[in-house]
């Protein structure tokens, strides 16, 4: 049987680990070749090398989404390594040291949560549009990875203004995009297992019981909803955010 996504070229941002790692194993799980685009080129590295050892197709690339060039070099390595580029998941962010008080914030703290994690994925779809528009089949989608912080309080200002940024930008762009047929949708997870979590395994602990659904998110969770939000069983779907959240939303 034919992977969903065989032929596809992948990019995804932020892809050495956590929920973008597990995103990009899914595609290539399914038939896709991945670029893995992340600022710790080594980690892009590893992730690719052991997707390859597993019988995928995967490459990697040193990106900062905060770097025009830098993306737009990206961009062309996927397009270079795969021959067609079909999806462009962005999943890289920044989330800054939290101050307790709102005083305290400082305006370049903000700037660059905001130029990371909104003008990241502005600058890599601006690179990967004309491309994902020639994709054969309208099959072009672009997933934004968004969070539960965008929708609904969850503390860190600027995290969160970010976040309800990129679900404005992806209603905005999927009626750009839409007479290409590019589809633009988000991906709003919850608390995720990932190593952002690194050492505070006890505030996992105490989340979890929080989730009607009794606990916790795997990256693996939020690979599957990308990828179906990527396929053809959305090929009516644009402009959405997708809670991927245990039902947290509900409860908050
Ligand atoms: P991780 O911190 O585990 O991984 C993020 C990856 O992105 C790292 O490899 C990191 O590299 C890389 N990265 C950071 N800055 C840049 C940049 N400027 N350009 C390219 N790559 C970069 O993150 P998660 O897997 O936990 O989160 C992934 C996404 O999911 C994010 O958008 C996050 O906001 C969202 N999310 C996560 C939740 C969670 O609970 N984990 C909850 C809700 C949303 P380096 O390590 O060198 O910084």
């Amino acid at each position: 049987m034919r992977g969903r996504f065989e032929d596809f070229g992948v990019i995804v941002t932020g892809g050495a680990r956590g929920i973008g790692e597990a995103t990009a194993r899914r595609f290539a799980a399914e038939g896709a070749g991945v670029l893995i685009a992340d600022v710790d080129q080594e980690g892009a590295e590893l992730t690719a090398a052991s997707i390859r050892a597993a019988g995928g197709k995967a490459e990697a690339c040193g990106c900062d989404v905060a770097d025009r060039t830098s993306v737009d070099a990206a961009v062309a390595r996927a397009v270079e390594a795969f021959g067609t580029l079909d999806v462009l998941v962005n999943n890289a962010y920044r989330c800054g040291e939290h101050k307790p008080d709102f005083a305290d914030e400082d305006d370049d703290e903000w700037r660059l949560d905001l130029d990371v994690t909104l003008i990241g994925a502005v600058r890599c779809t601006r690179a990967a549009l004309p491309h994902l528009a020639a994709a054969p089949g309208r099959r072009g989608a672009v997933v934004n990875i968004g969070s539960v912080n965008g929708i609904s309080y969850f503390g860190n200002h600027s995290y969160s203004a970010a976040k309800a940024g990129l679900m404005s930008l992806t209603r905005t762009l999927a009626v750009h995009a839409a007479p290409s047929g590019v589809r633009v949708n988000l991906v709003a997870p919850g608390t995720i297992r990932t190593p952002a979590w690194e050492g505070k395994e006890a505030v996992l602990a105490a989340a979890a019981p929080l989730y009607p659904l009794g606990r916790i998110g795997e990256p693996a969770d939020i690979a599957g909803a990308v990828t179906f939000l990527a396929s053809s069983d959305a090929a009516w779907i644009t402009g959405v955010t997708l809670p991927v959240d245990g039902g947290i939303l509900l409860s908050n």
